[in-house]
């Protein structure tokens, strides 16, 4: 195959997507109005496909502060955070996130991306074994390819595969990572770290836990799944983003290791990209407040994902295994999701279509995330319209079954 003759596999798949009508990858958001709504396709449609769990991203101090610091500092660094582009504010922002999780370092990075993806490679080398969870995301695996340590994978979830191939590791897992997530993007299941830090303790291994979307979603504080679980102190290193509870973008790890001071001169990730912009900062600096503060939102949270799974179980589809933020509608026919997917925005709901391999399944999924912000009008509206596309199979011209 030539050079560029790989793309013609994307062209076809972008031409089949096409024939449903318009592509459900990249769709545009033409206005965007609140957390929660948006003008797509010229029609005001519910957002039931963001990663916006506790609604910030309009908070009026965040907006005010980003405002503030855009007139003052200017747009952007121009510099990553070794060379010019380390400001008071990523410091301070840095401060506050060691803070917030009790520990003594933290690492502001531009990207949640750049955060895993650097420091899975920062602490991993030639002479060392990454041991991570099969359903990782991207930025983990793209870390561990980066790193040239020796990659292996357990079973999604599966305590006693991670044992055991600790246990085959002999010696060397005192050189292993392990790497995990909390609460899973695709099916909104979660990792069982209770028995997770039980066995690696046990072969003194080390872990890095992602709490991408389990921060501001789980726990008192909003600290993620190690706190809802009382783990924190045997979690090594925490990676997570801002952009999904916090409403911004960037990354950060926190660790009570001295090691994450030094993986400033390690994570190329840092070293090598222009830091956050000062708005980004000062926006981020004030929603981890609000992620901290912010009992009364994950218990809306809460309330409106129980609502959304009950009344997806109840109207018959077959769902990811657990009531969360993240609720994913298996649907086992290609040609199916994608036309529920359009029938779906048509009527003024957006949700993320997503086919395998993205998946970990051979299913495709409609994944549903859910928003503090959402009103329970809002919740009621996205059942009615995935009720009534097993009500009415034949509005979307495919040959459904009940539950996919
Ligand atoms: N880790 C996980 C588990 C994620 O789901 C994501 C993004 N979806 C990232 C890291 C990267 O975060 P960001 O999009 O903020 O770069």
């Amino acid at each position: 195959m030539s050079l560029l003759g790989k793309f013609q596999a994307f062209a076809d798949l972008r031409d089949e997507l096409l024939s449903h009508g318009t592509l459900p990858f990249g769709v545009v958001t033409e206005k965007i109005l609140s957390p929660t709504e948006g003008i797509v396709h010229g029609r005001k449609t519910i957002l039931a496909g963001t990663n916006n769990y506790l609604g910030l991203t309009f908070d009026a101090d965040a907006v005010k502060a980003g405002q503030r610091a855009l007139a003052e500092e200017g747009t952007g660094t121009t510099g990553s955070r070794m060379a010019n582009g380390t400001y008071a504010g990523h410091l301070a922002l840095e401060k506050e996130i060691a803070e917030f999780f009790n520990r003594r370092h933290a690492l502001v990075f531009t990207t949640g991306f750049s955060a895993t993806m650097g420091m899975v490679c920062a602490l991993a080398g030639r002479d060392d074994v990454l041991l991570i969870d099969a359903d990782c995301h991207a930025s983990i695996y793209d870390g561990c390819r980066l790193s040239g340590a020796e990659i292996l994978r357990f079973r999604h979830n599966d305590v006693a595969d991670l044992e055991k191939r600790l246990r085959r590791l002999g010696e060397r897992a005192a050189n292993t990572l392990v790497v995990t997530e909390g609460l899973y993007s695709m099916l909104g299941d979660q990792a069982p770290l209770e028995a997770m830090v039980e066995v690696k303790d046990r072969y003194g291994a080390c872990l890095l836990l992602d709490e991408a979307h389990s921060m501001g979603v789980f726990g008192n504080r909003g600290r993620g799944l190690a706190e809802a679980l009382d783990v924190e102190d045997e979690v090594d290193f925490v990676v997570g983003t801002f952009s999904k509870s916090l409403g911004s973008i960037g990354g950060f790890c926190v660790s009570n290791r001295p090691e994450l001071e030094l993986s400033r001169f390690a994570a190329r990730s840092y070293i090598f990209t222009a830091s956050p912009t000062p708005s980004i900062v000062a926006s981020t600096r004030v929603t981890l407040q609000r992620v901290a503060e912010g009992q009364e939102l994950r218990a809306q949270l809460w309330e409106n994902s129980r609502r959304l799974y009950a009344g997806l179980t109840e109207a018959g589809f077959r769902l990811g295994p657990e009531p969360g933020p993240v609720v994913a509608v298996f649907v086992d026919c290609q040609e199916t999701a994608i036309a529920w997917w359009h029938d779906l925005l048509e009527n003024g709901v957006y949700v993320n279509l997503v086919m395998p391999p993205a998946t970990p399944s051979t299913s495709c999924l409609l994944r549903c995330s859910i928003s503090a912000a959402h009103t329970p009008e809002q919740v009621g509206h996205i059942v009615d319209r995935f009720a009534a596309l097993l009500a009415e199979p034949q509005a979307t011209g495919a040959a459904v079954t009940k539950a996919g």
